[in-house]
């Protein structure tokens, strides 16, 4: 006999309720803990999983096998290709270990929560009770609801109903048990598992080796980096964060999002510590409120799954008439609109996997609202790209800059890239880091140095010019949007 945790997007030993139960009955029953981790190809294609963020996966498993080994528990890993065909393998796997019990946490996505119903389903007709646990978000989808019953689409109302409801169930922030060492005939029985090599990347997945170290140097993996980036961020950090959490060259965020997408962290363990070192300080505030954004994004996720299948959260803007142009697009990927701004947030994705917020809104809006061209299209690329990708984030902060989703930016709030370069960037600190083709440049040129005497010098070094002109854009988007409706 033996009980089972299958690791999906919740990569940690520690505070992760699915693995603590699980821990907690094999101790019961006395039999060992096995966990396990599947890769399937087919799921990282059907989910734009990035290159980056398939190392990063693969790189924590190397730490959390080292952890689990020291406690005797074996981490079986496998590569299947056919999506359709893993609920099956796992619950073979279990019925070959005579396992009659097995763990995992819920993922809210569409695909995903058809895979729990399914594996919950099989799992009975197999002999195996599966627990399927909420352990992702700090609270529950479907625990919140308006006055009127409803599911909150307006996020300000749903985060006084997010803070109520921690404040009055504070047993949400518990910290899980972290699981207890397996009896000692453990390791002889599962010999063969603790001997098999760990995964490697899908050939399609794979990063050259040069962009694995550098990624590697910039995102070192495991739950215990997670631990200590977020102590370092909450003893020098926190107190700073309101006023420069939109300053890019600050460096004043938590850099955490890679953590709490591979749940190399659990969110209510940042939440626990943020309160709790915080003393209810008012600045604090600034950060648990983007916290809880992420489980705002999850909620919405679950309620309504059809923005899972490329469907605008505003029905009413499904027929904006977008722009299509291939070569606008590459620019756009590339870095080189010849918006500084712009042009250093992507390069900056392009290289770290990873992106500013203040820069993932400008560029979001640029390209859905300057380019005019469709949102998805971004929000594929930012995925393809983003080591901390995420669905649910993902797609809530693209309707939000697109003006498409859930509590979105109003469509005739066009960003203007050059107010908010001078206004998040003022010195050009980031862009020069950035653009070295800038690099040089001084004062305000920075921003737009072709209209303001930089232009012979950029133009030398092979700097762009603009794509598109700014006001032109804008009345242009005005117009598509208002027209929305099917008329462009
Ligand atoms: P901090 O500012 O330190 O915030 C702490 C944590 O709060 C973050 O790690 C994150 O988990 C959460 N958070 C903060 N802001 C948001 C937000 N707006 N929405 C949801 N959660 C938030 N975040 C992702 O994790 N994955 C994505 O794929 C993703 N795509 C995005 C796409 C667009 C177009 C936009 C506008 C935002 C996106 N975000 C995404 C949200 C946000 O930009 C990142 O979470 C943040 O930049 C991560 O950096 P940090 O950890 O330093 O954040």
């Amino acid at each position: 006999d033996a009980v089972v945790h299958w690791f999906k997007r919740d990569l940690r030993q520690s505070d992760n309720r699915a693995l603590s139960q699980a821990s907690a009955k094999a101790r019961s029953k006395n039999v060992p803990l096995i966990c396990m981790f599947i890769i399937s190809p087919q799921d990282y294609q059907a989910h734009l999983t990035s290159p980056a963020r398939v190392d990063f996966e693969l790189r924590t498993l190397e730490v959390l096998r080292g952890d689990l080994g020291e406690k005797g528990i074996p981490l079986y890993t496998a590569t299947i290709e056919d999506r359709k065909v893993v609920v099956g393998h796992v619950l073979d796997k279990c019925r070959e270990w005579g396992a009659k019990h097995l763990y995992c946490n819920m993922e809210y996505e569409v695909d995903e929560l058809r895979r729990e119903a399914r594996l919950v389903r099989l799992g009975l007709e197999k002999g195996v009770a599966v627990e399927v646990v909420h352990d992702d978000v700090v609270v529950p989808p479907g625990a919140l609801k308006t006055g009127a019953g409803k599911q909150y689409s307006v996020y300000s109302p749903w985060f006084r109903a997010w803070e109520k409801y921690v404040h009055e169930r504070p047993h949400c922030l518990e910290e899980a048990a972290t699981p207890l060492p397996n009896p000692d005939y453990a390791r002889e029985r599962f010999q063969n598992i603790f001997d098999a090599a760990l995964l490697s990347a899908p050939p399609n997945k794979r990063l050259s080796d040069e962009k694995r170290k550098h990624l590697a140097h910039l995102w070192p993996a495991g739950e215990h980096e997670a631990q200590s980036r977020l102590t370092r961020f909450l003893e020098e950090k926190v107190h700073k964060y309101r006023e420069s959490r939109s300053v890019p060259a600050a460096n004043s965020t938590a850099m955490l999002s890679v953590h709490f997408s591979a749940g190399t962290l659990a969110a209510r363990r940042a939440l626990r510590l943020a309160l709790a070192n915080t003393s209810g300080q008012a600045s604090h505030g600034g950060w648990i409120a983007e916290l809880a954004w992420r489980d705002f994004y999850k909620h919405v996720l679950a309620h309504w799954p059809y923005v899972c299948m490329s469907k605008p959260f505003k029905y009413e803007y499904t027929d904006i008439k977008w722009e299509y142009d291939d070569d606008l697009f590459r620019k756009w990927c590339e870095g080189r609109t010849g918006y500084p701004i712009v042009d250093a947030g992507m390069r900056q994705l392009n290289s770290m996997g990873w992106m500013h917020n203040r820069l993932r809104m400008i560029t979001a809006s640029f390209l859905a609202k300057d380019l005019l061209l469709d949102w998805r299209l971004g929000e594929r690329y930012f995925m393809e790209h983003l080591i901390d990708g995420d669905f649910a984030s993902n797609n809530g902060g693209w309707g939000f800059s697109a003006s498409t989703g859930v509590d979105p930016q109003p469509y005739f709030r066009v960003f203007n890239p050059t107010l908010q370069s001078e206004k998040f960037d003022p010195e050009g600190t980031y862009i020069r880091k950035w653009v070295p083709e800038l690099e040089g440049v001084e004062g305000k040129a920075i921003h737009d140095p072709y209209a303001r005497g930089a232009g012979k010098v950029v133009e030398g070094r092979g700097y762009p010019r603009m794509v598109v002109e700014h006001k032109f854009a804008r009345g242009r988007a005005l117009e598509r949007y208002k027209g929305g409706l099917g008329r462009g």
